[in-house]
C-alpha cells in the first residue's frame, strides 16, 4: 500500500490519557478525506478491524494488544465559513484539539464554547457523545459535520439535527458507528450578542472569588479552568478518562424506590424534564470513593472518575468498573452504563 502514514507496533501509551499500556498492528495517522480514500483502496483495510481515536480522553483499551489498524484523526483548521453582525460560523477539522478551538474563540471573542473549557480531546470527538459541562453542551453551538463513511468512502453533510445529540450520546454511538467525522461547524456568538451562561452557582462563587461582578466569556472560561482544575485530576499527572460513568437517568418509579432506599440521594432536573441522580453520589455511597484495587483506583476528588495510580492495565480498570457496577446494582437497583468508549 503506498501510504507513508501506515507505522507498525505503535507504543499507545501516550495517545491514551490512562496512560494504559497497549500496542497497536497498525497506526495510520489521517491528515486529509485524502488519506482514507488510499486507506479504503488497500487490502489492509478490509482484512483489518479498525478504530478511530482522537486523544484518547474517552477511550479505555481493555487488552495491552490491538491487532487491528488505529485510525488518528489530525485533520487540522479552523476556517471562518461565514460572520455577520450577530454571529461567526467556524468550520473545523475534526483533529484540532478542543481546548485549542476554545481558546480560539476566547482570543477572538466568540461567544458559545466558554463553558466547555479545558475538556480534553479532539473537535471531532465532541459530537460523538455531545461534550458537556457546566450547563452547556455541543448541541448548544453545533450545525452540521461532514463524515466519511467508512463503508462506502462517501462524504456526507449531516445536520445537527440528524446527530441526535443527547445527554453524552448521538447516533454515532447507537445506529451510525462506521462513519469518521471528518469537519465540524459551529456557530459562535459576536460581543454584542453573548449570552454569557454565569447562572451555575459553582462558576458564580469562583467570579465572587475573582472579584468579577460583570462576567465576559474570558472570565468564564477562566472560572470554570479553576474549577475544573480543584476538581478533575489531571491526566499528564494521574491517568484517567474524567467521568467514568454517565449520570443516571430514571423514571418516576425508581425515583421512588431510591428515595426509600436514601432519602439523602440527590435529584436534579435536566432541561427536558428527565430527573437524573449524580452516579459519583451513588459510587460514593457504595464506599468506593478514593479505595483503590491494585494500582487502579476512584479519585478521592470525584467518584466519578477512575484513575490509573501508575502501571494499571486496561484490564485493572475494567475490572474495578465491573465491581462499582455490581455493588451499586446490588444496593440501589440501578444499573450504572460507562461514558468511556471501552475496546476489547
Ligand atoms: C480530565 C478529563 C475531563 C473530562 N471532562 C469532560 C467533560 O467535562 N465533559 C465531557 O463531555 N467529556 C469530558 N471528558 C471526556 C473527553 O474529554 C471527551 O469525551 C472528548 O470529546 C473525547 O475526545 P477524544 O478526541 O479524546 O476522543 P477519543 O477518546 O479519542 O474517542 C472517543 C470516541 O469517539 C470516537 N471518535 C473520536 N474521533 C472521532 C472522529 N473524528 N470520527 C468518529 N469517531 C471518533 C472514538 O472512536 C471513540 O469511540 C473528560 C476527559 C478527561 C480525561
Amino acid at each position: 500500500m503506498s501510504c507513508f502514514h501506515l507505522e507498525e507496533y505503535v507504543d499507545l501509551q501516550p495517545h491514551n490519557t490512562f496512560g494504559v499500556t497497549v500496542t497497536a498492528r497498525y497506526f495510520f495517522r489521517i491528515n486529509n478525506t485524502g488519506d482514507l480514500e488510499v486507506l479504503l483502496n488497500s487490502s489492509l483495510f478490509h482484512e483489518n478491524r479498525y478504530f478511530i481515536l482522537g486523544g484518547g480522553s474517552n477511550t479505555l483499551f481493555a487488552k495491552e494488544k490491538f491487532d487491528g489498524i488505529i485510525l488518528k484523526n489530525e485533520i487540522k483548521g479552523i476556517e471562518i465559513l461565514s460572520e455577520d453582525d450577530n454571529n461567526t460560523d467556524l468550520r473545523v477539522g475534526a483533529g484540532v484539539e478542543w481546548t485549542s478551538l476554545v481558546d480560539y474563540c476566547i482570543h477572538n471573542d466568540l461567544g458559545g464554547l466558554e463553558n466547555l473549557s479545558l475538556i480534553p480531546g479532539t473537535v471531532g470527538a465532541a459530537p460523538i457523545q455531545n461534550v458537556g459541562a457546566y450547563g452547556a453542551e455541543l448541541s448548544d453551538v453545533l450545525l452540521d459535520v461532514e463524515v466519511f463513511d467508512m463503508n462506502t468512502g462517501q462524504l456526507a453533510k449531516m445536520s445537527k439535527e440528524e446527530c441526535k445529540l443527547q445527554y453524552r450520546d448521538s447516533v454515532f454511538k447507537q445506529t451510525l458507528k462506521k462513519v469518521m467525522i471528518c469537519f465540524v461547524t459551529i456557530r459562535t456568538t459576536k460581543a454584542l450578542f453573548h449570552g454569557v451562561d454565569a447562572g451555575n452557582a459553582a462558576i458564580q462563587q469562583v467570579l465572587r472569588e475573582l472579584g468579577v461582578s460583570k462576567p465576559s466569556i474570558r472570565s468564564v472560561s477562566e472560572a470554570v479552568c479553576i474549577l475544573r482544575r480543584r476538581k478533575l485530576p489531571d491526566p499528564k499527572v494521574t491517568g484517567n478518562a474524567g467521568s467514568f460513568f454517565k449520570n443516571v437517568v430514571i423514571d418516576e418509579a425508581l425515583r421512588h424506590s431510591i428515595k426509600k432506599i436514601d432519602k439523602d440521594v440527590p435529584l436534579f432536573l435536566r432541561p427536558e424534564g428527565l430527573h437524573v441522580i449524580p452516579a459519583a453520589c451513588l459510587i460514593e455511597k457504595c464506599g468506593w470513593k478514593g479505595r483503590q484495587i491494585g494500582q487502579a483506583g476512584v479519585s478521592a476528588s470525584h467518584a466519578l472518575v477512575l484513575v490509573n495510580l501508575g502501571g494499571a492495565t486496561g484490564c485493572d480498570i475494567v475490572c474495578l468498573a465491573e465491581l462499582i457496577v455490581r455493588d451499586v446494582e446490588f444496593k440501589f437497583g440501578v444499573l450504572l452504563t460507562h461514558e468511556v468508549n471501552i475496546v476489547k
